[in-house]
């Protein structure tokens, strides 16, 4: 496979009052990037602040980025930056607070440089010669506190380009499990399934390796014991504390190892219909694993080490005790209308096998393999 890296943050803070930790942070200015009203509300926000000035640093809010980020908070949260000049940006909320920080931080950075710039993998140029990063998620769900990636929309072009950029790699995570505790059942289950998708995709992606896998099955492990009580019992400190920390594995794993055609096909049937990330992952993730069985002996390995008999079976499980539908046809979240899904089927297919998640895969899927499976996912057969 020739020369491989492996890449997380240098430091992760976890475990119950972690946040305060941004107390003994080493510096003079910081940029506080939120999203919507959740950190506010629940004190979070007000907390990382006062902790923020204990350690004799003076912050700045960015606050109000929107789920999918747009190219526009991007610029608005740097330009906001620019004028403040800080050493620290601190990045407190779900993926898309974590995200939107990420590109900011960028244009931050390198002002003189354009959006368009920074789309090809690799092509965004040095970061830290201004500030470092710290993210601090409250969801657990999409790792972006581990990753070198982020996913911004552009609204004009109605395009989410996933960035990707070793540099992006936050400095610090930190994962206190009071954060994620206040998250509404449908999101625990969303964002939880999420986490179980990205594990075990890299656990069977052609770029799994070693360093990669022990993460994969931790976090599966971590994931079947710990999400069916997070989502019935949402102040379980215990099973909020693994969901979180599993997420993290989750993201470890797959940051190093990419993911497979369950996030291809989530990402194109998202486009086309609407539907949240982290369910359609839910609904794909049975079909997926009974298909890449056939060229993938990773699933028997994982099982065997879990000591579970068959992984698809555990997902079905799952997905049933937190009333996730087995197929999109009776999913209620968006309309899936049967005329709409067999209109767009040829080209959700054919741009799904293009995405560059199906790359990593195990097999070589064609565009008829990708269009049963979702003809599959459709109707439960
Ligand atoms: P999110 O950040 O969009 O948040 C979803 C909703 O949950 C929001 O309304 C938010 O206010 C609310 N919320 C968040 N934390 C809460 C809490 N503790 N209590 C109550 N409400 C809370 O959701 P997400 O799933 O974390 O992130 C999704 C975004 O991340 C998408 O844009 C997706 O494309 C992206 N993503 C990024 C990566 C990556 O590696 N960077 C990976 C997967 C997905």
């Amino acid at each position: 496979m020739g020369v491989m890296s492996f890449s997380i943050p240098r430091t992760i803070y976890y475990g119950e009052g972690a946040l305060q930790k941004l107390s003994e942070l080493k510096g003079t200015k910081a940029a506080l990037v939120t999203g919507g009203n959740s950190m506010k509300k629940f004190g979070f926000l007000d907390q990382a602040e006062a902790l923020l000035k204990q350690a004799g640093i003076e912050s700045i809010l960015i606050d109000g980025v929107e789920p999918n980020p747009s190219v526009e908070t991007v610029m608005r949260g740097a330009q906001a930056m620019l004028e403040f000049s800080p050493d620290w940006i601190v990045a407190i909320g779900g993926g898309s607070a974590i995200d939107a920080a990420k590109v900011m931080w960028c244009f931050y950075e390198h002002p003189e440089i354009t959006f368009e710039s920074i789309i090809q993998p690799g092509s965004m140029p040095a970061l830290r010669t201004k500030a470092q990063f710290i993210a601090i998620p409250s969801t657990s769900g999409t790792a972006s506190e581990i990753t070198a990636f982020s996913v911004i929309t552009d609204t004009h072009k109605h395009i989410k380009y996933p960035i990707v950029a070793a540099d992006m790699v936050p400095d610090i995570a930190i994962l206190d499990p009071s954060l994620p505790m206040t998250m509404p059942k449908h999101i625990t289950a969303n964002t939880g399934m999420d986490v179980l998708c990205h594990a075990s995709e890299a656990l069977v992606s052609i770029a799994a390796t070693a360093f990669t896998d022990p993460y994969a099955i931790q976090a599966i492990k971590l994931v079947l014991e710990n999400l069916p009580v997070a989502y019935k019992e949402p102040k379980n400190l215990v099973a909020r504390e693994n969901m979180h920390e599993a997420s993290a594995l989750a993201g470890m794993a797959f940051t190093n190892a990419s993911l497979g055609l369950v996030h291809s096909m989530a990402h194109k049937i998202g486009g086309e219909f609407g539907v949240t990330h982290g369910l359609a992952n839910a609904i794909l993730l049975p079909y997926i694993i009974a298909y890449n069985r056939k060229v993938s002996d990773k699933y028997a390995y994982a099982e065997k080490l879990l000591g579970i008999d068959d992984l698809s079976k555990a997902v079905q499980q799952l997905n049933k005790q937190m009333d996730i539908p087995t197929c999109f046809k009776d999913c209620t979240e968006v309309d899936f209308s049967e005329a709409k899904f067999l209109e767009v089927l040829d080209r959700m297919s054919q741009n799904a096998f293009e995405d560059p998640c199906t790359l990593t895969n195990p097999g070589k899927p064609c565009v008829e393999d990708v269009k049963k499976l979702y003809t599959s996912a459709f109707y439960g057969i």
